[in-house]
């Protein structure tokens, strides 16, 4: 048959989660806690369930939960994006991410992405019948070179899609970063995804430069959150865009017959969770850094080198005293004869940078779970 994706194989999150339960291993592959989600979370959903909260929502998401999504964006950033025209709740940050793309980019026309970056995107650039361009994150800091992304702009370019804290690798853009962006972007009719998932997940101090903040970019930007990483529900696929009026307008076109609404009890626990306890997003960051902390000691004692993690909760580890295998073949070696799974990162880049050896691994886990892992990565 005449395909669309020809290039496109199954997410290499799926591969490697198959592989690890296929031998046994320990999967610090896939991003996603195995910690149970807030008690509170779990109460609040049953309760919306039984009071009868089981048919469909609005198209663009019950008002107390747009409401509540202000407020935070308030609390948080300083700016309160209106609830009524701006917000629009999602099935997830990648629902938001393939509506985005189709709200505004035609065919022909190009999207910016820097390498690497997360496998939803070129995707849907694809099925738009777009193209896009790939500028590569330098590849020991992942900063990005802006020089090259401004070169990289033509008459087609109508986004350029950022992520920070990054994944794979935990890189936060700054304040400099962002009025680059701002400066590259004006006067332009580019429009600017910027991909926060990972926004309440930041360490040593360090602000997460939300585009939110800049007046310049927020007039051009779809801001994209999830609640999955957030309240350690990833398997609930709820999460928000924040765009102004006429983009959420357009937005919304897509989303209405892409999923119509985003699943109804849940949009009701997190109304309330957001409201009874806004102490959750200031109280994250110190979360994982005890666990990145620990891990990171940890990996310290084995072969693996740990790379800085400045947000998220994956780390990077340089594997070259370990193994000459590429990155792919590395971490189906670590699964299937070590028994700890890590996901490569080649799969995020249009061009891999020859040599690389790094491997991501997931530390929104159990104590008990990277202790296991770290025993076995003691033996490499
Ligand atoms: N963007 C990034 C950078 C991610 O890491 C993820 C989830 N791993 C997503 C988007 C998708 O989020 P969701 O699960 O809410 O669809
Ligand atoms: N975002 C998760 C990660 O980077 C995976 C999500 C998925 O499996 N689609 O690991």
């Amino acid at each position: 048959p005449q395909t669309k994706l020809p290039k496109v194989g199954t997410t290499i999150f799926t591969v490697m989660s198959q592989l690890a339960a296929e031998h046994g291993a320990i999967n610090l592959g896939q991003g996603f806690p195995d910690f149970p989600v807030p008690q509170r979370l779990v109460d609040e959903l049953d309760k919306a369930m039984r009071a009868g909260h089981n048919q469909y929502s609005m198209m663009t998401g019950i008002p107390a939960l747009r409401r509540a999504i202000a407020d935070k964006t308030e609390r948080v950033y300083g700016v309160r994006p209106d609830e009524n025209a701006e917000i629009t709740v999602t099935s997830g940050a990648t629902e938001a991410i393939f509506n985005a793309i189709h709200a505004v980019v035609r065919e022909g026309e190009e999207v910016i992405v820097l390498d690497p970056c997360y496998d939803c995107y070129e995707p849907a650039i694809d099925l738009a019948g777009a193209r896009a361009v790939h500028i590569p994150l330098d590849p020991v800091t992942f900063a990005p070179d802006w020089n090259q992304v401004r070169a990289a702009i033509t008459p087609k370019t109508r986004m350029l899609m950022i992520n920070s804290p990054h994944n794979p690798s935990g890189a936060m853009l700054g304040v400099d970063d962002m009025n680059t962006v701002a400066d590259i972007l004006r006067d332009t009719g580019i429009w600017l995804l910027s991909d926060e998932v990972y926004e309440h997940i930041v360490f040593d101090g360090a602000r997460h430069e939300s585009a939110l903040r800049y007046p310049e970019l927020r007039e051009r930007a779809f801001v994209i959150s999830s609640f999955g990483k957030t309240y350690h529900c990833t398997g609930w696929k709820v999460g928000y865009c924040i765009a102004p009026p006429a983009l959420s307008a357009e937005f919304r076109k897509v989303h209405q017959y892409n999923v119509f609404c985003t699943f109804h009890p849940a949009q009701h626990a997190f109304a309330a969770m957001i409201d009874a306890e806004p102490e959750h997003y200031e109280q994250l960051g110190a979360f994982y850094a005890a666990k990145r902390d620990r891990f990171r000691e940890q990996l310290l004692q084995t072969k693996l080198k740990p790379l800085p993690v400045p947000g998220g909760y994956f780390q990077l580890v340089d594997y070259s005293a370990v193994s000459d295998l590429d990155d792919v073949e590395f971490c189906r070696w670590l699964t299937i004869e070590k028994g700890v799974t890590a996901i490569p990162l080649s799969p995020f880049y249009e061009t891999p940078p020859a040599g690389q050896r790094l491997a991501r691994l997931c530390f929104a886990k159990n104590d008990a779970t990277m202790d296991a892992a770290i025993e076995r990565l003691m033996r490499l």
